[in-house]
């Protein structure tokens, strides 16, 4: 795909620009601590990385340092289930927009255990009960999955947010058990919930990020290892609900300012991608009252405005 005006665009002059331009927000946003661990952070970082179908990269402020990438990963092992379970999935775990905060319990007993959508908390447990019942070995495998997406064999688990995520995850695994008692958990809940803080405490850069999301820029496939991930559908499928559940009860208002589909976690890490061409992740702990980056988020609206790309 071309949207035409790419080959017109300085990239690196452009998020120069944006690098400069949030630094009035990044005092604004509130740093996540109901993990306490995601406190341990300087609060006024800001990076920012693009990676281009064609292997061009380029990074502003602290893009190479290592974050927590909470939700974001959810998209890896969402692509992972997907991979392996097909269209059986979407028996488990919904596809509409949830309008409630990413860890509701409310919604949760009116649809009778079946969360509304794979992004919420939720339904992402039911993606990480999909993956453990269905791989020998669930952390390792989406430890070299993520290393494979990124480039990067130095991938890891951070594990003291690892052990403060479990220690004070009682609002997910109440999210776990309840499902499990709508028989919508398969395997041992503090197996899936392992998993799940696991994943949810791999620590990325900016650039990892923006490169593990090239292959939903590509249908499916990795563009530098020509790997397929998932089918060109079941790629167009990730994307709708990246656009419509990424961003959780502020994915309209993402889709309105942004124009990207996109996942955010409340690390204040952001990553977005443009059908046919890039792949964007921005990171800045400081967050907004929906627990999306609150520079980040402008970040990339001045990035769709600035370039005058986005998927509209
Ligand atoms: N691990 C976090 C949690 O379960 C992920 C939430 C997020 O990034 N929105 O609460």
């Amino acid at each position: 795909m071309s949207y035409g005006v790419e080959s017109n665009i300085d990239w690196q002059t452009t998020i120069d620009e944006i690098a400069i331009e949030i630094q009035p927000l990044l005092s604004q946003g509130q740093v996540a601590n109901y993990i306490p661990e995601l406190s341990n952070v300087k609060d006024d970082a800001f990076g920012l990385s693009i990676s281009l179908l064609d292997g061009q990269e380029f990074q502003v402020g602290d893009a190479s340092t290592n974050f927590s990438v909470q939700s974001i990963s959810k998209v890896y092992s969402l692509t992972k289930a997907f991979s392996l379970l097909k269209d059986k999935l979407w028996e488990r775990v919904g596809k509409e927009p949830s309008g409630n905060p990413f860890n509701s319990l409310i919604q949760l007993e009116h649809e009778n255990g079946k969360p509304r959508n794979p992004f919420i908390n939720a339904g992402a447990i039911v993606v990480a009960d999909c993956v453990v019942s269905n791989t020998p070995d669930s952390v390792n495998t989406i430890i070299d999955y993520v290393r494979q997406l990124a480039g990067n064999k130095k991938i890891a688990i951070d594990q003291a947010m690892f052990q403060s995520e479990k220690s004070f995850g009682h609002r997910n695994a109440a999210l776990a058990h309840f499902m499990k008692s709508y028989g919508n958990i398969e395997s041992d809940v503090d197996e899936v919930l392992d998993f799940y803080f696991g994943h949810c405490s791999l620590k990325m850069n900016c650039q990892d990020v923006a490169k593990s999301f090239l292959f939903l820029a590509n249908h499916g496939v990795h563009p530098i290892t020509g790997k397929r991930y998932l089918t060109a559908s079941q790629a167009k499928r990730m994307n709708a609900l990246l656009l419509t559940c990424g961003t959780y009860d502020a994915a309209g208002d993402f889709a309105f300012r942004v124009g990207m589909p996109g996942k955010s976690g409340v690390g204040g890490g952001i990553a977005a991608i443009i059908p046919g061409l890039l792949s964007v992740c921005v990171w800045s702990p400081g967050l907004d009252k929906y627990g999306n980056s609150l520079a980040g988020v402008k970040a990339l609206e001045l990035f769709t405005t600035k370039t005058e790309i986005s998927i509209f």
